[in-house]
């Protein structure tokens, strides 16, 4: 089969691989798209630690089941999934408590376990979500991608009416804010710099502070009247964005840190404002909970994944996916690569 190996630092071979075999308990999916995540673009830049190098990258992956291991039901054969990335022990204090997304048994896409670069790709059956016919194998391999901030927002006890400011609009900041939006937030505040990501967001529900003209934080207590947001999420991972969310949440509300900063980045706690204001404090990526209750938004229309799908590409091209990611051009939110193009 054909599948990108990740080598080293901005390097990645379109090579010939051996299928991947279905080992007992696991099932075998033929890729029809995978997201590009920004994380692997940090990995394959060599600017976070996910890992040693040879490997086949891809955790955003949508396609259909064509075959099963012993002791997996034999009709899951034909159905269109996502893949849900936790792989999970089965035996740990996590596990055991519905928390496998805190096992270090791993991810899919992340050594050990190959990932979707590839046109096949095995997962353990309890990763497998199926996805309805409304949804298309491209907005099916972004759904990783939003299923992340969803799941951190419906984790964070966040409460119809509440306002909420988000901090960044990329692929999480977006994801945040129509996810807000399906939780009936009261407002949604979000910050942005360019006109582009601005109107998606405004799109979204949400209403846009221009950091171009405009200060985070003197923005947020003019609206709320002094008061702040009850939650304020940090989807950027600056240092300045950080700040601001302590500085602009109501006493007793909660700060999201969810953008990851660069690894150099040293990022000051206000430790004193934190305690006196009671502000709680939480660190988020991905649980395993959000992801039906996601589909069903999607299917419902509730949810929009078609206008995050900025780009399609055939995995071949995967280079130049990276460089497009990378170039930060404001209309390109999720790239998603088609294994199955160069072959047709
Ligand atoms: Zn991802
Ligand atoms: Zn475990």
């Amino acid at each position: 089969m054909k599948a990108v190996v990740w080598k080293g630092k901005y390097a990645l071979e379109y090579t010939d691989l051996p299928e991947p075999e279905c080992r007992p308990g696991w099932v075998k999916i033929k890729v029809m798209a995978v997201g590009l995540c920004a994380t692997d673009v940090h990995i394959i830049a060599d600017k976070f630690d996910a890992g040693k190098p040879p490997h086949v990258l891809g955790h955003e992956i949508c396609g259909d089941i064509v075959a099963v291991g012993d002791g997996c039901d034999k009709s899951l054969c034909g159905k269109r999934v996502v893949v849900e990335t936790y792989v999970g022990c089965g035996t740990c204090e996590f596990c055991r408590t519905g928390r496998k997304h805190l096992c270090s048994a791993g991810e899919i896409g992340y050594p050990p376990y190959q990932g979707g670069e590839a046109q096949f790709v095995t997962v353990p059956v309890g990763c497998i979500r199926e996805i309805p016919d409304s949804i298309s194998y491209d907005e099916g391999a972004i759904i990783e991608a939003v299923a992340c901030p969803f799941g951190a927002l419906l984790n964070s006890g966040f409460q119809m009416g509440q306002t909420v400011l988000i901090q960044g609009v990329g692929v999480a900041g977006l994801s945040f804010i129509q996810a807000a939006r399906a939780a009936g937030a009261g407002r949604i505040f979000c910050t942005a710099r360019n006109d582009v990501r601005a109107a998606m967001a405004r799109k979204f529900g949400a209403e846009v502070i221009d950091l171009r003209t405009d200060d985070a934080v003197a923005y947020i207590q003019r609206e709320t009247g002094g008061r702040g947001v009850d939650l304020a999420i940090d989807a950027a991972g600056a240092p300045a964005t950080i700040e601001q969310c302590f500085q602009a949440v109501v006493s007793g509300g909660m700060v999201m840190l969810y953008g990851i900063p660069s690894k150099e980045a040293v990022i000051p706690l206000p430790v004193t404002e934190c305690i006196l204001r009671q502000i709680r404090v939480c660190g988020y990526t991905g649980n395993e909970w959000g992801w039906d209750p996601l589909i069903q938004l999607v299917d419902r229309g509730v949810i929009s994944l078609k206008e995050m799908v900025s780009v399609v590409m055939p995995l071949s091209r995967t280079s130049e996916a990276v460089a497009l990611l990378e170039s930060r051009d404001p209309h390109i939110v999720k790239v998603v690569l088609h294994p199955w193009d160069d072959n047709e």
